[in-house]
């Protein structure tokens, strides 16, 4: 809302209270949350006057980043979508070449697939993780081979922060020879068997976008156990300078580097990433115990004991049959007149028109997700108190 002007008629006088009294705080899905060194950091950045481009904060927060996911390279880039793009280009991906990519997403998944002037080719999900069905993957493959194409690399995303059935997913591609790009935007501390997500993959990508798990306002990194292709990253994410006095290029570069600040943001909240995730993980226990019990109100779970997801976003589930047909337009619309922000699950990337025309393996698993399935507040500081509120709206409106 804007702010009301002073002026001292009646109208704005009322609206002045309405504004500072009576509307509620509005809850966001997933609001920054920063409660650490962020703003010291940020000023040692500012008095040392490292603003830009480079500076030590860079390398501390990719140092801490290799540390915290195992991953033993990492450049931090401007953001996830970035991340991706330099990854498709460092495998050689061009025109005519076709990349598989899961289709419950958001769409930065593919698009740099079409940057790169190649075909993004939709895998739909299994119901274990909502992830890209590993059956389905190797049906892909099979298929395009018949048809004398072959995938060139996958990316495989872990959505809501839930680890994808990665054991199979890469063992399908060391035994078809398809490089795996793993999209851990959303998933930053998930992990499989206690590898962190990102770095099962020849790369892994990370977002530090605004509502992600962790935010350096925007942002993103790219890592992989490979030196050679990180160092490439980073020399192509800087304009591709070569080692010159002047200025001189052998590559076509980007300006895809994060800045120092960005970075000196990224430190401070990485030091609280496992709280953010603890705080998380109870809330999305929170919302199972006191919602799951409804009738047709289901949550996505770890599948087994080796899946370990940060619970970036709490997602329910609403079964048309047994609500008596209250889905998640209901819910949203109840929970937007409380000033509680709610959202869909992602459309799949397959049903969005402007990849109407790419080659889909589609199950109807996506597809009925987002007919169903509407994402919680799920922000690291969601007080118990504003869960409870948000738990009342939601067995108020399903118990109509
Ligand atoms: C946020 C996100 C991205 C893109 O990250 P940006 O930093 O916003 O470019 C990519 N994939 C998924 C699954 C995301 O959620």
């Amino acid at each position: 809302m804007s702010l009301p002007c002073r002026r001292d008629c009646c109208d704005c006088a009322l609206n002045y209270v309405k504004f500072r009294f009576v509307e509620k705080k509005r809850i966001y899905l997933s609001p920054p949350c920063m409660a650490g060194r962020e703003f010291a950091l940020l000023k040692r950045a500012f008095d040392s006057n490292w603003i830009a481009p480079a500076g030590p904060d860079l390398g501390a927060f990719e140092q801490a980043l290799a540390e915290y996911t195992g991953s033993q390279n990492v450049a931090v880039l401007s953001s996830g979508s970035a991340a991706i793009h330099l990854a498709l280009m460092l495998l050689g991906v061009g025109p005519g070449d076709e990349v598989a990519v899961s289709s419950f997403t958001f769409a930065a998944s593919a698009n740099p697939v079409v940057y790169q002037g190649a075909l993004p080719v939709f895998i739909d999900s299994e119901t274990d993780t909502w992830n890209i069905d590993p059956q389905l993957f190797e049906e892909a493959i099979q298929e395009r081979q018949r048809a004398g194409r072959k995938l060139k690399a996958v990316v495989a995303v872990h959505l809501y922060g839930m680890p994808c059935r990665i054991k199979e997913i890469s063992d399908l591609c060391s035994r078809y020879e398809i490089a795996l790009i793993e999209d851990a935007a959303e998933a930053l501390g998930s992990a499989f068997e206690g590898r962190r997500a990102g770095t099962f993959g020849r790369m892994g990508i990370l977002s530090f976008n605004g509502n992600k798990i962790i935010t350096t306002s925007g942002g993103g990194a790219l890592i992989s156990d490979d030196a050679d292709l990180i160092a490439r990253a980073r020399h192509l994410a800087t304009q591709a300078r070569d080692p010159a006095p002047y200025y001189q290029h052998s590559a076509i570069g980007y300006n895809y580097r994060m800045s120092n600040l960005a970075a000196a943001v990224g430190c401070g909240q990485l030091e609280q990433l496992d709280t953010f995730i603890k705080r998380r993980r109870e809330i999305a226990v929170r919302y199972q115990q006191r919602l799951g019990k409804l009738p047709g109100v289901s949550f996505l779970k770890e599948p087994s004991r080796e899946y370990f997801s940060n619970f970036w976003l709490s997602t329910m589930l609403l079964d048309p049959v047994q609500t008596g047909n209250v889905g998640w337009a209901e819910v949203m619309a109840a929970l937007e007149q409380q000033n509680i922000e709610s959202r869909p699950l992602w459309k799949p990337l397959h049903l969005q028109p402007v990849f109407k025309n790419c080659p889909a393996f589609v199950n109807g698993t996506a597809e009925g997700l987002f007919a169903r399935g509407l994402c919680l507040p799920s922000g690291s500081q969601l007080s118990e108190a504003e869960q409870d509120q948000i738990c009342e709206v939601v067995e108020t409106v399903l118990s109509r």
